[in-house]
């Protein structure tokens, strides 16, 4: 069914009881074109890609828990592409292009809101670091204003501009703002279903089936499955994956959270993140502040993190917004964030023929979801990369051509 205001309006007069499921629950088959491990935003987005632009619709999305479980569905919804390197700009600011448009291609309400997001500077050398970024955004043509204490007061009037955390200045991207995370994946996964694409949830990947260095199949908690094209899009996970295939990936597993408040009435209208005081908070449609701040130190699988960076992060956000000091928390959790050693994800081919990635995004994975899941779509039905992933094969660790982003991602987003 194609969702529009007719559609709507003529369920509500009947009751909202013949809504057609989003996708369908498909018995899994023997083999596949493709198999594409993980049902997140990228897995689903990359199967979505394979069949609208390459015609490749025998395809499964294999998923061990539920689609959108793991950090789609857990993160903070920010979109931004005020990053420092060339081949960032080039990936993040056509993310930004394709979430303007991407509603209407899935006919699925996304909730993008690019409302506005401003980084935070404290210090000298926050003002140096947003200068630096704020430059190298405009040579490679990403919208960035560096704005004054005033104006960032006009954003957001109740901020303290002369506490302990003195706010001296901004790095504003227009463009930036937040988009409903769910709704990313349910989008994908209903356009996806709908061209063909068999989603397969509560079935883990345990093992792969090579042969001559060539993938031939994957084994899977419902059964082996025969194909010689496999996606790996399974975040922290993608690790353990790539072990079972005999390789190793450049990643580490750290956990990161996230709170919401009880629903206010609208107080704030764009994003503001402080990397020195590691917290970052925007309003959700709801009325929730949704809050979120660096990762935990240690390396776990757990997905909840520890209550210290919770702490930390609610006394830097009082710091600076005393007016919340009332507010109660409604909700914590945690993600499993994959780590690369320069920030930057791996869009990559592997050691095995057949077998590609799409991982090591870490704390900001959310806002590529389009343009990783279309590369990797490419990487499976070409066995090359496009001209944005290039960059990011796993080769750079050899190579030294590293995309160094730890200031960009200093703070989680
Ligand atoms: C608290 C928090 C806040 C964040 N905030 C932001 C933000 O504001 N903006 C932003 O851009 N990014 C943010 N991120 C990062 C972002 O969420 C991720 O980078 C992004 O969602 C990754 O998407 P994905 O599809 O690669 O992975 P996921 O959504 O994690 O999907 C991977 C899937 O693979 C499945 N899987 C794993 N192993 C197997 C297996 N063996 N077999 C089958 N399936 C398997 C998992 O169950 C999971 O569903 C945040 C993350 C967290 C945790």
């Amino acid at each position: 069914m194609r969702y529009s205001a007719f559609t709507l309006a003529r369920e509500a007069i009947l009751g909202h009881k013949n809504w057609p499921k989003m996708w369908r629950s498909p018995e899994m088959k023997s083999s596949y074109d493709a198999v594409i491990i993980g049902g997140g935003g990228h897995g689903l987005a990359a199967a979505y890609y394979l069949a609208k632009l390459h015609g490749i619709t025998n395809v499964a999305v294999l998923e061990k828990s539920w689609i959108g479980g793991g950090n789609t569905g857990r993160n903070t919804t920010v979109i931004r592409s005020n990053y420092l390197q060339k081949e960032s700009a080039a990936l993040y600011d056509e993310a930004i292009d394709m979430w303007g448009t991407l509603e209407n291609e899935l006919n699925f309400n996304l909730m993008v809101s690019p409302r506005g997001l401003l980084h935070l500077a404290h210090n000298t050398h926050d003002m140096q670091e947003i200068g630096r970024r704020a430059h190298a955004m405009y040579m490679h043509g990403v919208d960035a204003e560096l704005i004054t204490p005033e104006q960032v007061k006009d954003w957001i009037p109740f901020i303290r501009l002369n506490g302990r955390f003195p706010v001296m200045g901004a790095l504003l991207q227009r463009r930036g703002g937040t988009i409903r995370h769910d709704a990313v994946a349910w989008g994908y996964a209903r356009a996806a279903d709908s061209l063909g694409i068999d989603i397969i949830q509560n079935c883990d990947v345990t093992g792969f089936q090579i042969e001559s260095g060539k993938v031939v199949g994957v084994e899977t908690s419902k059964g082996p499955i025969r194909t010689n094209r496999v996606g790996i899009a399974a975040a922290a996970h993608s690790t353990e994956l790539a072990e079972k295939a005999g390789f190793r990936l450049p990643i580490e597993a750290v956990p990161l959270q996230a709170l919401v408040s009880d629903p206010l009435k609208p107080v704030m209208d764009c994003v503001a993140l402080s990397n020195t005081v590691h917290a970052y908070l925007s309003q959700s449609d709801k009325g929730e502040l949704v809050i979120g701040g660096g990762t935990d130190p240690q390396i776990s699988w757990g997905q909840r993190g520890g209550f210290f960076e919770v702490e930390n992060m609610i006394s830097a956000v009082l710091e600076l917004y005393p007016i919340f000091s009332k507010l109660r928390m409604m909700r914590q959790w945690g993600g499993t964030v994959d780590v690369t050693p320069d920030r930057s994800p791996l869009i990559s081919k592997t050691p095995v023929d057949g077998i590609y990635v799409d991982c090591g995004w870490g704390t900001g994975g959310f806002k590529a979801t389009p343009v990783g899941g279309r590369s990797l779509a490419h990487m499976i039905a070409t066995d090359r990369p496009d001209h944005l992933s290039a960059p990011y094969s796993i080769d750079r660790y050899f190579t030294g051509a590293l995309i160094d982003e730890g200031s960009a991602s200093a703070v989680a987003h």
